[in-house]
């Protein structure tokens, strides 16, 4: 059994009280976590490490990420396989999305880094020039969905701008965060600059966002939560990003090509059990290739392979989520049961028949569940696309009008004939409930820094 320990100022330590991590694979208890309910020893050492870690050239801390990178690159197989043990996600989608991309987090920024330009703005009489300043301690919490991924998209652009970080993982899956805090002791990252803290959300999570010297909040999780953080972090005039839940379309046009559509809209319903804040839930097709869709979709369907969902509570939800749309009328197509085996197994399920007004249509379920519904025209697929509280992500499958559909859609990102394709420089991040600000790129370097004008008059 792995003993899962806090990171603070270099030293690992643990809890009097710690609780069980389970695996949702076969509910078998993996590791031991502790549950910490105070912050201060943390920022203590932050406030430390700040002092050297600030004053380092963009450079210096560039070859710093890819320090990271590399520690982490080289055990990649075992990020892999701890990601997959924590999740149950199968193991290919942990190393060719989690673990890759924790890697690239950190080279993308270290690369990024050192591309950054002095952002100058001439005047006829004088000359400004902007500097980026560190925010100081950030505190950044993510969710069990894609552990290792969503924490080191903060982490890494945070210490890029010279902020010192207290980072906590979801209490469902911080093994891998546990093994990133290891590699960085390991690779002698100086003590307080990365300090991981495990625990539960409304205890430890809590703490961090009240406590004054933490002077930003990067979250990511569900929308009910980001409320809270919201409510908690505003008073206290912190910077504040908020990546938030979604409930998103994925719009087959009439002039869809199905070769492509079919298998990507089936990849955005199920990836990762349908458990990405990007997946495509709500499926709009238009209704003269309705028949021909269903019938490719679902034969493909047989052939996709899912883990379990996160826990057993998280399956109780999604099923009361199967209950609800029977008793909104709708018609359960394919799946809808518990899968009998030990763990968090749910089958793969497709519903037709529902308004798309409806609870179960408009409502996170966060899991393999999707609805579908028909449309006669554009104007239609984009009313009902937009027709929910969120606004984070979608796609639009069309060989001639992606774009003009795509453009129209009140979401922070969508995708036309493709899904999930990322380019790291490009705003990340949705509108309404989805979420408040954007991260990735140069959003990335703005959230973690303070843009400082300097206005030097010409002699
Ligand atoms: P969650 O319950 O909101 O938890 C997210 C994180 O916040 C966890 O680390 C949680 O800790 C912590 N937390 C809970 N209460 C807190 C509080 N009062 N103060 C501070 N932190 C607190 O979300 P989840 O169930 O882990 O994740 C699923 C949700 O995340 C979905 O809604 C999904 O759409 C969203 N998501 C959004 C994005 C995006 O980029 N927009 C990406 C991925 C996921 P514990 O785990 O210990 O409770």
């Amino acid at each position: 059994m792995i003993q899962v320990k806090n990171l603070v100022g270099g030293q690992f330590f643990s809890t009097e009280e710690v609780f069980d991590d389970i695996s949702p694979i076969n509910n078998t208890v993996i590791a031991s976590v502790p549950r910490t309910k105070s912050v201060q020893s943390a920022v203590s050492a932050a406030e430390i490490a700040f002092e050297e870690w600030s004053k380092l050239s963009i450079e210096e801390r560039c070859d710093w990420l890819d320090k990271i990178a590399d520690g982490l690159e080289a055990r990649i197989e075992e990020i892999a396989k701890l990601e997959a043990l924590d999740t149950g996600k199968p193991i290919d989608v942990a190393l060719n999305v989690d673990s890759k991309r924790s890697v690239n987090n950190f080279r993308f920024f270290a690369g990024f880094g050192r591309d950054l330009k002095n952002e100058t703005f001439e005047m006829d009489d004088a000359t400004n020039y902007v500097v980026r300043k560190p925010v100081g301690i950030v505190g950044l919490i993510s969710p069990w969905n894609l552990p290792l991924y969503l924490l080191t998209w903060k982490i890494a652009p945070a210490l890029l701008m010279g902020n010192v970080v207290i980072a906590k993982p979801s209490e469902l899956t911080p093994l891998t965060a546990h093994l990133l805090g290891k590699i960085c002791v390991e690779i002698g990252l100086p003590n307080g600059v990365l300090n991981i803290v495990n625990g539960y959300g409304p205890e430890i999570g809590q703490k961090i966002v009240e406590h004054p010297k933490i002077k930003a909040i990067s979250f990511t999780g569900g929308t009910a939560t980001g409320k809270q953080v919201a409510a908690t972090a505003a008073p206290l005039f912190k910077k504040l990003s908020l990546e938030l839940g979604g409930k998103n379309a994925s719009i087959v046009l009439d002039d869809a090509d199905l070769e492509i559509a079919v298998p990507g809209v089936l990849r955005a319903s199920f990836l990762n059990s349908g458990q990405i804040c990007l997946c495509g839930s709500r499926i709009l097709v238009h209704s003269s290739l309705y028949e021909s869709f269903l019938s490719r979709y679902l034969e493909e369907l047989e052939r996709f392979e899912i883990g379990p969902v996160i826990s057993n509570q998280h399956r109780e939800k999604i099923l009361s989520y199967i209950e609800l749309a029977k008793s909104e009328g709708g018609s359960i197509i394919f799946g809808g049961n518990v899968i009998e085996k030990a763990g968090a197994w749910i089958e793969p399920t497709v519903i037709t028949d529902l308004s798309h007004k409806s609870r179960t249509a408009t409502e996170e379920i966060f899991g393999p569940v999707v609805t579908i519904h028909s449309f006669d025209s554009d104007e239609e697929a984009i009313e009902m696309a937009n027709s929910t509280e969120y606004g984070l992500a979608g796609s639009v499958w069309s060989r001639e009008r992606g774009r003009t559909v795509a453009e129209r859609i009140e979401s922070g990102m969508v995708w036309v004939n493709t899904w999930l394709h990322r380019d790291l420089r490009v705003p990340f991040g949705g509108i309404k409930d989805s979420g408040v600000g954007r991260e990735g790129g140069m959003w990335s370097i703005g959230f973690f820094s303070e843009a400082v004008n300097i206005c030097v008059m010409e002699d």
